[in-house]
């Protein structure tokens, strides 16, 4: 697995640093955006160190859309936003602070003016809330039918 010492979300992937974790698989990582713009924003991370979009490798970017589409249901199923924001930005022109591939979930509601970043930190109780809400959700959502 790349990993980079200094990275931060490498730091997470590693358990080196806290994190609110949603989920993990074989190739990816969802926690709670530190500095949620909405409540719920989640944060769907490679394990493996790509700068941005163009440096990752296609089965990263399906793994990554894979995690995105089943904690989205997650938090329509758990927090039933009017809309959910999905986006992902590459280089300092477009916006990117942490220079480590991953995609945002950030539930919406009508009305809200666009934000795609805050300096407010979220409460820790509440990110630590909602991961374990949505974590639970997830199996919910994803659990086969049952069978009668
Ligand atoms: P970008 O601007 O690169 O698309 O998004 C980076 C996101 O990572 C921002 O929304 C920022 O709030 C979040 N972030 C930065 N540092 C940390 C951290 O240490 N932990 C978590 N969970 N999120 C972080
Ligand atoms: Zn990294």
């Amino acid at each position: 697995m790349s990993t980079r010492a200094d990275c931060i979300f490498c730091k997470i992937v590693r358990g080196e640093a806290p994190s609110h974790r949603i989920c993990e698989d074989e190739r990816t990582i969802a926690f709670m955006d530190i500095f949620p713009v909405t409540d719920g924003h989640a944060l769907v991370v490679t394990k493996d160190h790509f700068e941005n979009l163009f440096e990752a490798d296609e089965d990263a970017l399906a793994a990554i859309a894979r995690t995105s589409h089943r904690v989205a249901a997650a938090i329509r199923s758990e927090l039933a936003p009017d809309g959910l924001m999905v986006f992902q930005l590459n280089g300092r022109a477009a916006g990117q602070t942490v220079f480590h591939y991953h995609m945002h979930l950030m539930p919406r509601a009508s009305g809200e003016a666009l934000a795609l970043h805050t300096r407010v930190p979220g409460t820790p109780a509440r990110l630590a809330e909602i991961a374990s809400r949505l974590a639970r959700a997830l199996a919910r959502v994803t659990a086969p039918p049952p069978t009668r």
